[in-house]
């Protein structure tokens, strides 16, 4: 183990838990890599992208609804700063911004 700042810590799986992990370790100071075998991240909480004719549609797969009773969450949305009114429905932008954040 090395000196706080030092340690560089590899968290496997860029879901909601990896990224609340690496977020959690980048608050404790230490260096975090993020991988996933996936080609994009979120896991099975992310953005799709739904083609219909010549329109196209930013959708919400998987955690679209979120209750109050999720404190972790929330604290999470609100570390990485997600807007209050936005907490609630939209995990894929949590995702997208936790990215960003780290
Ligand atoms: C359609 C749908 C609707 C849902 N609705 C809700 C809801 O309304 N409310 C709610 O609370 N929850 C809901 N869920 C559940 C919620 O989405 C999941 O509980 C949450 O996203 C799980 O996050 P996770 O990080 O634990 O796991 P995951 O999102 O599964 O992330 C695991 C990640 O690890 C990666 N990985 C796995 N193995 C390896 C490896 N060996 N090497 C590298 N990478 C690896 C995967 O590619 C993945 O990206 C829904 C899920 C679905 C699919």
């Amino acid at each position: 183990m090395s000196a706080r700042g030092t340690t560089h810590v590899a968290v496997v799986g860029a879901g909601w838990s990896g990224l609340a992990a690496a977020v959690a370790l980048l608050d404790a100071g230490l260096r975090v890599s993020l991988i996933d075998a996936a080609p994009q991240v979120g896991g099975r909480a992310r953005r799709v992208t739904l083609a219909l004719g010549d329109r196209s549609y930013a959708l919400d797969n998987g955690q679209h609804l979120l209750v109050g009773a999720y404190r972790e969450y929330i604290a999470l949305a609100q570390r990485v700063g997600v807007p209050r009114a936005k907490r609630m429905i939209m995990l894929a932008e949590v995702v997208e911004t936790a990215i960003i954040a780290i």
